[in-house]
């Protein structure tokens, strides 16, 4: 199939590199030149709201799909007229990109998180700070990624000024949940409603940004695995979702509580591409394509590490066994995600002397 992707960035060039192998080609449609997926996938250079660029994106594809969730209605409006399949369908960006409807869709469906409030104004803020209680983090509705768009509230002071030092925007106030450990469920769900889960992920974030996977998550137990399974299936099937999507999950060492949901292939993810039996690309494929999912299983112990801000030697990477080096063909810039190493071993005490050496 010819499939497009909204978005060049490193997820649409491994969406592309893992479906060449399966006959597929790729359009994808971003607004900057030399874009990560732009030797793997043919590119048209336009605003994603350019009417043109988007008939002429539906006229060369079979389905559409999106690497990155502010995708403007505007834009699946226009591709759903012209008749292209979207997929997943776009009900899931208006929920993924609004962390309110977010937490409010894990309330219906009974899936546990912290503590919030909508805020709208500094008076709401101080009331929502009543009800949710201090430390608490206070978060833009939109546009939030990577630690952006958010502060955290650990005394009566922080709350002062803090509504209009986020911008005036809409808001949320959250609860501060002291977890143990960040985890991550990534599943798929076919055409068909069949679904799959891979293992749960153990993440860790500095400055709230991913820098270090492993899955399957140390010391799972059967029963947490069922637990964010039951989670992320009910979110996939009230959506009546095709395709990828991650539930990030604070493990808070009784509960799991939803963070937030990622209708794409995820950073979290990444492992899966030499460390499962399917990757998530190809999971992704397979289900907006309508084809039979791929097994999710482990193949042994992995880990991923983002190459943040600056490219470490790959000689020094490529001496270590089991190493699997990602660069997504981007120049160096502090903070930038430039690429990704993953480590496999078939247990965890040599996927932890490979990491030491790293
Ligand atoms: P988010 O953009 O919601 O994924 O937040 C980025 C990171 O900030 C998360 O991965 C957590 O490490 C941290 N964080 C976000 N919300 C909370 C919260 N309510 N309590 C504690 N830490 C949080």
């Amino acid at each position: 199939m010819i499939i497009g992707v909204l978005g060049g960035g490193q997820l649409g060039r491994m969406l592309a590199l893992a479906g060449h192998p399966l006959g597929h080609s790729f359009v994808v449609l971003t607004p900057g030149e030399g874009s990560p997926s732009s030797p793997v996938a043919e590119t048209i250079v336009a605003d994603y709201e350019d009417p043109d660029a988007l008939r002429e994106l539906a006229r060369r594809v079979d389905v559409v799909t999106y690497e990155f969730e502010n995708v403007p209605v505007a834009t699946t409006d226009l591709l759903q007229e012209l008749g292209v399949p979207v997929r997943p369908q776009p009900e899931a960006l208006g929920v993924a990109s609004d962390r309110l409807r977010e937490k409010r869709l894990f309330r219906q469906l009974s899936i546990p998180t912290v503590p919030f409030a909508p805020v709208d104004s500094p008076e709401g803020l101080e009331e929502a700070v009543r009800f949710c209680g201090l430390p608490a983090v206070l978060k833009t509705r939109r546009l939030g990624y990577d630690g952006k768009g958010q502060r955290v509230l650990r005394k009566s002071a922080d709350v002062e000024g803090a509504f209009t030092g986020l911008g005036g925007v809409p808001q949320i106030l959250e609860g501060f949940c002291d977890f143990k450990r960040e985890v991550s469920v990534i599943a798929v769900r076919g055409l068909d409603g069949t679904t799959a889960c891979y293992p749960l992920v153990e993440n860790r974030h500095e400055a709230g940004v991913l820098r270090f996977s492993r899955a399957p998550a140390p010391e799972l137990d059967p029963e947490t695995q069922a637990k964010a399974e039951a989670h992320v299936t009910k979110i996939l099937d009230a959506l009546d979702y095709v395709g990828v999507l991650t539930l990030e999950l604070f493990d808070d060492g009784v509960e799991l509580l939803a963070n937030e949901i990622a209708p794409r292939v995820h950073n979290s993810g990444h492992w899966t591409i030499e460390g499962a039996e399917t990757s998530q690309f190809e999971n992704h494929l397979r289900a907006i394509t309508g084809a039979p999912l791929g097994s999710c299983a482990a193949r042994g112990e992995s880990a991923m590490i983002n190459l943040i801000g600056e490219h470490p030697s790959t000689e020094a990477i490529q001496a270590v066994p089991g190493t699997h080096l990602h660069l997504y063909g981007k120049s160096p810039r502090p903070g930038r995600k430039l690429g990704h190493v993953t480590v496999t071993a078939a247990d965890s005490s040599t996927l932890d002397a490979r990491l030491e050496r790293l």
